[in-house]
């Protein structure tokens, strides 16, 4: 039996406390079985339907090992679209909100390249972005992945359904081999597992069906 409160975690005080203030008083069974491995830097596929809590499943395994004093991308989260990419960092920022300082940048299209460019220049620990826009940033140079610990790629299948395989592809081929991946769907198809095989280390698989 899996244990929900978020107290039988070691996570920070911080944490601990904004998550009260936020309401979260048990973790969804998502979060139960996906938090211990996310938090001991495990590579992790996680299967589990709509609204069953995935985002602060990801978003609190990316802010605890996050330092808030080095200003380079620490985490990166790849979604489908920029709807779902506003989702992610609207959460992310609600789950940083009791430590300091901590820049959540989002990269997606359909908005000129000037002021993200210039947003990068200061400097970001977390981005969340579309394949697309996070590709042409790292091919003119104005994303550097250097720092990068964490990989996510959240909607997995939906990204794959848009033809964002190469892009993802070329985007984990600048990321340091020692990072850590963690790819979130709603469903496995075979591109998934192709995605798996060749871009993840013995990855810890779980699937949780019921929403609550
Ligand atoms: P998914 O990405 O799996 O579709 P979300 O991450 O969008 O789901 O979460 C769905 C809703 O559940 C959000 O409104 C979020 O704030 C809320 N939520 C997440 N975790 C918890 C929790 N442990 N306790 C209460 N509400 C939660
Ligand atoms: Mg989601």
């Amino acid at each position: 039996m899996t244990s929900t409160a978020f107290s039988t975690l070691s996570l920070s005080a911080a944490m601990q406390t904004n998550l009260k203030a936020l309401g979260y008083q048990a973790m969804t069974p998502i979060q139960a079985h996906s938090l211990p491995v996310i938090l001991r830097g495990q590579d992790l596929i996680a299967q589990a339907k709509t609204g069953s809590g995935k985002t602060a499943a990801f978003g609190i395994g990316l802010l605890e090992p996050l330092n808030p004093r080095h200003f380079g991308c620490q985490a990166l989260v790849l979604c489908p679209t920029r709807e779902l990419a506003d989702q992610v960092a609207k959460e992310v920022r609600r789950l940083a909100r009791a430590m300091n300082n901590i820049k959540v940048l989002t990269l997606c299209g359909g908005v000129p390249f000037g002021p993200q460019i210039g947003s990068l220049e200061h400097g970001a620990h977390v981005i969340v972005g579309t394949p697309g826009r996070v590709q042409e940033h790292l091919r003119k140079g104005s994303l550097k992945l250097d720092s990068l610990n964490q990989l996510i790629l959240d909607e997995a299948d939906r990204m794959l359904d848009m033809g964002f395989y190469d892009s993802i592809a070329e985007i984990i081929g600048q990321a340091p081999v020692s990072r850590q991946t963690l790819l979130f769907s709603a469903t496995y198809p075979r591109g998934i597992e192709q995605l798996a095989a060749t871009f993840m280390k013995s990855p810890q698989q779980i699937q949780v069906e019921s929403l609550h």
